[in-house]
Parts: structure tokens; sequence; C-alpha cells
């Protein structure tokens, strides 16, 4: 693993819409150790730059005192701000542990609290920042992904993602703790019949997404990265499918209600929908 540090120009990063709702994206780090192999960004210029495999290198995004508070200081004074965290990287991969960089900047958000924040994790050690999210109220929804139950699974797509059982378990501990938090089963994975009361006794909110509403390109983009042959590999290619989502949905509507499932980018955006310039 190549670990770099850089003093980044800015934290918050002007959306331009690409993600519906959200004015700023935030990513404490730049690359991600976890290297799944569905990831849409290693093909994008960040990691293309870096002419370097990707998932094993990352670079830590160094603070310069009072940086970030100033950002948002500023970008509070032009409007509406809500925050994605992360669109590009996992801001609780394994060195967040030892680096805080983003238990850090929540503090910042904690001690001025943007409209908005939407947290995107693969791992339970986003229950570690509670504090935080505890202060934020209404304003934070944390996104924990939970693609599958089958660990089988999981090995093949992305080996290096932490156990499923703890996602689980982290889920449970944050809708204990009456934080907002949905599980985000994206994108879709081969799954075992139980999955569903699994995570209904988990959380009370889920996200379904698949390689096909998601990718941004109607499934092109999840074809180039050759997922197709991964789902051969362990004889699923039926879950391969753009049909595929609306069994899927079927089956979680037995068991949550019809205002707790969200389809796709309908689970990712700020409660109101929208931002202001
Ligand atoms: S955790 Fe997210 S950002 Fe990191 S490799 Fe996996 S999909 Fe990509």
């Amino acid at each position: 693993m190549e670990i770099t540090r850089k003093n980044p120009n800015s934290f918050l990063t002007k959306t331009n819409g690409y993600l519906q709702g959200y004015s700023y994206s935030l990513n404490p780090y730049v690359g991600c150790s976890y290297g799944c192999h569905y990831c849409y960004v290693h093909k994008l210029p960040v990691a293309l730059f870096k002419k370097k495999e990707w998932g094993t290198w990352v670079e830590i995004k160094d603070e310069k005192p009072n940086q970030f508070l100033g950002e948002l200081k500023r970008a509070k004074k032009k409007g509406k701000v809500t925050i994605f965290m992360s669109s590009s990287t996992d801001p609780y991969q394994p060195l967040e542990a030892k680096e805080l960089r983003t238990r850090r900047l929540l503090e910042v958000i904690a001690e001025m609290p943007p409209d908005f924040l939407f947290v995107q994790t693969r791992s339970p050690l986003v229950t570690r920042d509670i504090d935080i999210f505890q202060k934020l109220g209404d304003r934070v929804l944390v996104s924990i992904t939970v693609e599958t139950d089958r660990d089988d699974v999981r090995k093949i797509f992305s080996p290096k993602a932490p156990p499923i059982q703890a996602r689980i378990n982290a889920l449970k501990k944050l809708n204990e703790e009456n934080i907002p938090s949905q599980a985000a089963v994206s994108p879709v994975l081969p799954f075992s019949p139980n999955f569903t009361n699994l995570l209904r006794n988990a959380t009370k909110r889920v996200c379904l997404d698949d390689f096909f509403l998601g990718d941004g390109s109607g499934g092109r983009r999840s074809q180039a990265l050759g997922l197709s042959k991964l789902f051969s590999q362990i004889g699923e290619e039926e879950w391969f499918s753009p049909e595929n989502i609306e069994y899927v949905k079927d089956l979680f509507l037995h068991v949550f209600a019809k205002d707790q499932l969200f389809i796709s980018r309908q689970g990712f955006i700020p409660p109101d929908g929208s931002h202001e310039e």
C-alpha cells in the first residue's frame, strides 16, 4: 500500500450537478484501499492519472490550520450547503482509524453545520463518530453499503471490504442511537433468502441500486469493467440484468414499507432534493 500526503487547495469540491441535490462533495482521501472490483472511480481521471492499480494507494489530505473551517464559512455565506461525503473514496477506510482525517472534518462540520450532510461508507468504523452525528440531528444521513449477505459473493466483488456482519451490526448501532441511517444495497449482488430479514432487524431505511440504474450510463460503464464475468464466475448470471431490480424490489417490499424503500438516486438525495447556488 502506498500512502502519501498532500495539502489540497480545497476540501469542498463543487459538484456542478453530477450529484443531484448536493452543492459540494467532500473527500478526506484520494484513492481507496478497499479497491472494490466494481468501483467506477478507478476509471475516472483522478485514478487514471496515478497510473497505479486501484486499491494500492491512498493520498491523505492534510489540512492547514483552520483551512476547512474557513472554506465552510465562505460556502455558507454563498447559500445553502449540502455535502456528499464521499464521492470517490471511503471516508472510513482502515487508515482513518489512525489518521482521524474524517473525524477532524466532521468536528468542524459539527461546529458549523451545513444544511445537510450525507455520509457514505462500508466500514463499521463509522460508529466511532456517533457523538458527532448526534450533534447534527436530522441534518445528517449515514448510509452503509451492504450489497449482499453472502460473504462468498463479497470475496469475489470486494475482497478487501469489511465483513458483512460487522456492517449489519453497525447499522443496528446507528439505529439504536437514533442516527438517521440506511442500508445501501448498492450495487445489488446475489443474496440469500434471509437477507431482507437481516436488514429489517438492523435498519428502517433501504436504498436499492444496481449496475444499470446506478452507473450513469445505462450499464455501459459496468460492462466495461468486465462485471458480467464475475457474475458468471459464481454462476449467478441472471443477477446481472436491468430487469433484476424489480424482482429485488418486490422481495424487499415484503418486509419494508414503501416509504422505507428507495430506488437508485432517490436514496442518496437530501430530504428536499435540491440546493440553491
Ligand atoms: S469503497 Fe467505494 S470508493 Fe472505495 S473502492 Fe469500494 S466502491 Fe470505490
